[in-house]
């Protein structure tokens, strides 16, 4: 009999936010167990909706949608979206300079695809959001890893990212705020990471999806306006500042120096043309959600939903002996550290296993951000604070007698 393999392009590919743990969790689920779910940064589930003008609108466009756009999206929604990008800073963008995708995760596919010839070498964070260093590799490239440093608030390691550089590094990828570490680069920091490219010619791919939840005042800077010089491609869309994560609409906008870039963006136009077009509806209604009034702003300020859980997550955290946490400023993600040495962890997977399996809860373990050390997990702040208060208590519980 003829078997089928997976093509060998997925061996260096992985993406564990949907792995092995989750497969458990979903089995046992389905034998009828209840497990809470702290792993997926989708807020719909948890009572935060969409905003009540976005889905009339779609309602009422649904019937004017029934056909494909142009490749890279609607008049209508480019145009939101560049303006949105200028409002930020970004230098040099035109609207043939936005494209929409289905999500912003199909156009971190079709840049890298794009982009990369065997052997060519991409600085990635580490962690990351592992999308990243999957599609890095999927095309053919190397994710090479640069830390991102706990104790300095998670800012990428500058001299890390420098011992990194190689003939072969053609771009660097920051996320920002990040994703899993709920870090957010103060100007400083950007500026390093801008001289970097600079000095050494590199394409700066910002992923600022969560770019609008930002707390304690705060302000999200975007990389590309402090570079016109230099070729960039931000990321951002829906799914989360607007809680629509289910309609499947972001975008990508190029800026800055695009002459250095014009036979890439060919490649751009090339697979943006051979995808037609992202999905008409959830495009058509860009325009509507980016103006008027922003539901999230409610959320992220003392009293809101995501600061008040991020209040609840960050104290609840660090007062269970052997956890340690860096507060985090942006998103709704902590990244926590568990002393491996107390717990006697050298398997990350087998911890989140055996803490899904004995208390049903349900996080991802570190290695799945391509995080090298197994001493970090990932919880997602989006339920309520009584549920939230549940599953720190159920991993009290479990560290209370976990293999000591
Ligand atoms: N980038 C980051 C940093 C994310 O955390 C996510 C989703 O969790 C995405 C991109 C994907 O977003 P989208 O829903 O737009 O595909």
């Amino acid at each position: 009999m003829r078997r089928f393999s997976k093509s060998s392009k997925l061996d260096n590919v992985l993406y564990d936010v949907r792995g092995p743990v989750v497969d458990e969790a979903m089995r046992m689920e389905a034998d009828g167990t209840n497990v809470l779910k702290l792993n997926i940064g989708n807020p719909a589930p948890f009572g935060f909706r969409t905003p009540d003008e976005v889905v009339y609108d779609m309602r009422q466009q649904l019937t004017d949608c029934e056909g494909y756009s142009p490749a890279k999206g609607l008049f209508s929604a480019r145009k939101a979206i560049m303006q949105y990008a200028q409002l930020k800073g970004l230098p040099n963008v035109s609207i043939e300079d936005i494209y929409t995708g289905n999500g912003v995760s199909e156009l971190i596919n079709l840049s890298m695809s794009a982009l990369l010839d065997t052997g060519d070498e991409v600085l990635v964070p580490s962690p990351d959001y592992p999308l990243w260093t999957a599609c890095v590799n999927l095309a053919g490239g190397t994710a090479v890893h640069y830390v991102c440093d706990e104790q300095s608030e998670w800012y990428p390691d500058m001299d890390d990212i420098r011992a990194k550089i190689t003939d072969r590094t053609k771009a660097i990828v920051i996320i920002n705020p990040n994703n899993p570490t709920g870090a957010l680069y103060p100007r400083e920091v950007l500026q390093q990471i801008v001289d970097i490219a600079r000095e050494h010619q590199l394409i700066i791919f910002s992923d600022e999806i969560y770019d609008r939840l930002v707390m304690d005042g705060l302000e999200h800077i975007s990389i590309a306006s402090m570079a016109p010089d230099l070729f960039c491609v931000t990321f951002s869309g829906l799914s989360k500042s607007h809680m629509i994560a289910g309609y499947r609409i972001g975008w990508m906008v190029l800026s800055g120096n695009k002459r250095v870039a014009t036979d890439y963006i060919e490649g751009l136009n090339m697979l943006s043309n051979m995808r037609l077009c992202s999905n008409v509806p959830a495009q058509s209604i860009v325009q509507t959600a980016l103006g008027g009034h922003q539901s999230v702003n409610d959320y992220i300020v003392p009293g809101g939903r995501i600061y008040e859980q991020r209040e609840y997550i960050y104290e609840a955290l660090n007062s269970i002996p052997g956890i340690t946490a860096v507060k985090p400023k942006a998103a709704f993600y902590i990244f926590p550290k568990i002393d491996v040495k107390k717990f006697n962890i050298s398997n990350d997977e087998q911890f989140a296993l055996d803490l899904l399996r004995d208390e049903k809860l349900l996080i991802v373990q570190g290695s799945g951000f391509n995080w090298r050390q197994p001493d970090h997990f990932r919880i997602v702040y989006l339920p309520r604070v009584e549920v939230l208060k549940d599953a720190t208590n159920r991993l009290t519980d479990f560290l209370s007698y976990y293999r000591q």
